[in-house]
């Protein structure tokens, strides 16, 4: 069986960093794609039909015109592996039909994932971070870093 690999390392570049995490933990990626029942649906449908014909390796996720889990807006979820990041972020990027999307990784902990790891491609959506569970796999350097 494939060792996961290790969740953060010393930088050979950056000595007087105590530890910089390893991208190579991240399982999947998630694009959480908002849209207004009303007023933008059909925009998110027209994605959707896009993603699905030119990315058959991205999973679609059901549509939720009622906000579940962080989510505070209508959406739904695109999964897809590592592999396919360098190809479709730019694609999303300019064809995202003026929706704003979550995009990020799944490294296991999941209220990191949605927060410090999360990019916004358009403008943000406020989450109820408090509902997503942090992993007990935390170093202690990782938040020494990255939290504030
Ligand atoms: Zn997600």
């Amino acid at each position: 069986m494939k060792q996961s690999p290790a969740r953060s390392y010393r930088s050979k570049k950056h000595p007087n960093v105590a530890s910089v995490m390893n991208p190579e933990i991240i399982q999947h990626y998630h694009a959480h794609v908002y849209y207004d029942p009303v007023s933008s649906r059909d925009r998110a449908a027209r994605l959707r039909e896009h993603v699905a014909a030119a990315f058959p390796g991205v999973t679609l996720g059901r549509w939720h015109d009622t906000p579940v889990g962080p989510h505070t807006q209508s959406m739904y979820q695109l999964a897809f592996p590592p592999s396919l990041l360098a190809s479709f972020l730019p694609w999303l990027m300019l064809n995202r039909e003026g929706l704003s999307i979550l995009l990020h990784p799944g490294t296991g902990d999941a209220y990191a994932d949605h927060t410090d790891h999360a990019v916004w491609l358009g403008s943000a959506v406020p989450l109820r971070v408090n509902v997503l569970r942090k992993s007990r796999k935390t170093p202690a350097a990782r938040n020494h870093l990255f939290r504030r």
